[in-house]
């Protein structure tokens, strides 16, 4: 099947989706409906470019379409300016990966109004400012083709050269050149499986040779072995720069690299600071950082 470059960003992330939802079936139709209920507007407004990249969440409620009784975001309102790292973290059901969903406009929000640039989510095509945004899934989807065209699902257009390239900056070159035929082992079922932290690397691969001026991470809940681990961190950390970056924070040497943290709790965010201001300040985040984030080794 020929895959038009522009679309193959938005097509990885609804991969990404299916994924998530593959083995629940009700997930599955439940996508599928999201998919359907959200239109693009018939006069789209064109994201201006080049994107700053400021993203805005301006006192937004939500909750899932087949959960009308339950409040996933209440009141959220945030900005993330141009080049800055949040991180999002708090208890399970708290709303973190809600708000990774709305902003790549997966759903709309149900009150308040998303904004990148200044602009509402609604009045943009989505393949327009889908093309701003980069996502790191949780457990990235490993395609059944070579690692060389794996990476290159980031950006179809990216020669040999570059996705080397993207595969060094993201600590993935020397597993890969590890690999019995290299770049061009076959990956995915009938190939080479790989591990949890080296998938996340080739999405950091890909996420790279993207380019995006928006970047969203889910990360991993799971312990990576301490090399995985630090080569992720050196990785997300070079990705970051420069970028809007949203993070699902679950690791300590995540949220304290992070220019601020917001604390999610019940749809709604009860605290923000730095990690040390917010450990400090005692609390829900003083009770997370000590019972919840891993320390790499320490925690595996
Ligand atoms: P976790 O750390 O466990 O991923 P989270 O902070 O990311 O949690 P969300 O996934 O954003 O939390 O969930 C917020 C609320 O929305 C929860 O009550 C959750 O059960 C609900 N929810 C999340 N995804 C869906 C969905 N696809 N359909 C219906 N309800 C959902």
């Amino acid at each position: 099947a020929v895959i038009v470059a522009g679309s193959v960003g938005a097509l990885s992330e609804i991969w990404s989706e299916l994924q998530r939802a593959a083995g629940a079936t009700e997930r599955l139709v439940e996508l599928l409906q999201t998919i359907d209920d959200v239109q693009d507007p018939e006069a789209p407004r064109a994201l201006p470019r080049p994107v700053r990249g400021e993203v805005q969440f301006d006192n937004v409620g939500f909750h899932y379409p087949t959960r009308p009784g339950q409040q996933a975001l209440n009141g959220v309102t945030l900005t993330v300016a141009p080049g800055e790292t949040v991180a999002l973290v708090g208890p399970s059901g708290a709303g973190k990966s809600t708000i990774i969903q709305l902003l790549q406009r997966f759903y709309d929000p149900i009150s308040g109004a998303i904004r990148i640039d200044g602009i509402d989510l609604r009045d943009m095509a989505r393949a327009d400012f889908r093309q701003a945004i980069a996502l790191v899934p949780q457990d990235p989807v490993i395609f059944a083709t070579s690692a060389m065209d794996n990476i290159r699902f980031g950006n179809m257009a990216a020669s040999d050269a570059e996705v080397e390239a993207a595969a060094r900056a993201a600590a993935a070159h020397d597993f890969l050149t590890a690999l019995p035929e290299g770049y061009q082992t076959q990956l995915g079922e009938r190939g080479v499986m790989l591990s949890g932290g080296q998938k996340q690397r080739v999405a950091i691969a890909r996420a790279i040779l993207r380019d995006a001026p928006i970047l969203l991470l889910d990360e991993a809940t799971s312990a990576l072995d301490a090399e995985s681990e630090r080569a992720v961190q050196t990785a997300v950390e070079k990705l970051a720069h420069e970028r809007t970056t949203l993070i699902v924070a679950h690791r300590l040497a995540t949220v304290k690299q992070a220019d601020r943290i917001l604390v999610f709790e019940g749809g709604q965010i009860v605290a923000t600071g730095t990690h040390d201001e917010l450990v400090s300040a005692g609390g829900l985040y003083a009770r997370l950082a000590r019972l919840q984030f891993t320390e790499g080794m320490a925690a595996a």
